[in-house]
């Protein structure tokens, strides 16, 4: 019996990085399904034949969380094949970085349509379900950029919207037994992570006192902590994952 024995969930952006990652350990803590919600339909294909017989327990979505008709009919399919959502990770998320001065409309819009509108999309359809089941746990990843960063005036925006959505779902889930809850990680080695200029790794590598990068595993360690029942009187809150470092 794992600590996900019997529950099922939705990941949002699981086809690599950090998504793939939780998906992989939600298997491993023993959940019984998961709809994994990715845009590129090669990533999905990808994970089914990496995950062999285990991936009789994945249903894999083509779907552009940005799109709302699109994660309508994601959420039907999860329901339609699994009976319930009783977890959701809006995981996937995408960067468009440079000085705000220098941002184009389409930056703004591309980030926060995936970001934050996209947790907006699943939350809307997800959010009934879990009410009426009186169970939910949702997890939002956040980003510690959410506190200010330099170049990601969008991207962060984005990430503390995330921040408050989490905070007030918390508050009006709660008795419901929906139970919201973000982390926010530092630099995780993903391919978004490959973007980032190296002298910018380097200068941001010596404010953490763990002096490394974080791996993918290191988040979906906690992301399923917190989608667990071990975590089951902690709402609201929004776990840092950082090696230390504060802002
Ligand atoms: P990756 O770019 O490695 O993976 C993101 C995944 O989300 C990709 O599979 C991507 O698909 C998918 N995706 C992007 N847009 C959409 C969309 N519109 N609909 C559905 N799926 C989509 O990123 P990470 O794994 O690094 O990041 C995961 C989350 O963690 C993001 O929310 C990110 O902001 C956050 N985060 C990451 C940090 C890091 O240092 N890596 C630090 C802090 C937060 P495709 O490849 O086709 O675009």
């Amino acid at each position: 019996m794992g600590k996900l024995s019997g529950k099922y969930a939705i990941v949002t952006g699981g086809g690599k990085g950090i998504g793939e990652t939780i998906v992989n350990r939600f298997l491993v803590d023993g959940i019984e399904g998961v709809a994994v919600l990715e845009y590129d339909g090669k990533l999905l294909e990808q994970l089914i034949s990496d995950l062999g017989e285990v991936g009789d327990k994945v249903l894999p979505i083509q779907c552009d969380v940005s799109n709302e008709a699109q994660v309508k009919t994601a959420v039907a399919q999860a329901v339609e094949r699994f009976g319930s959502v009783d977890i959701l990770v809006n995981n996937a998320g995408i960067t468009r970085d440079s000085m705000f001065h220098k941002m184009a409309d389409d930056a703004w819009d591309a980030v926060v349509n995936v970001n934050l509108k996209g947790p907006y999309h699943l939350c809307k359809y997800v959010i009934p379900i879990m009410r009426n089941q009186a169970y939910g746990r949702i997890v939002n990843i956040s980003s510690v950029s959410a506190f200010g960063n330099a170049g990601q005036a969008n991207y962060a925006a984005s990430k503390a919207g995330l921040i408050g959505f989490t905070k007030t779902l918390a508050k009006e889930g709660g008795p419901k037994n929906i139970i919201v809850n973000c982390v926010a990680p530092g630099y995780i080695e993903t391919d978004m992570y490959n973007n980032v200029p190296q002298e910018i790794i380097t200068e941001h590598m010596k404010l953490i006192p763990l002096r490394r990068l974080g791996q993918p595993n290191e988040v979906a360690s906690a992301v399923s902590f917190l989608a667990s029942d071990d975590a089951s009187f902690i709402s609201g809150q929004c776990l840092i994952i950082s090696g230390g470092a504060t802002t």
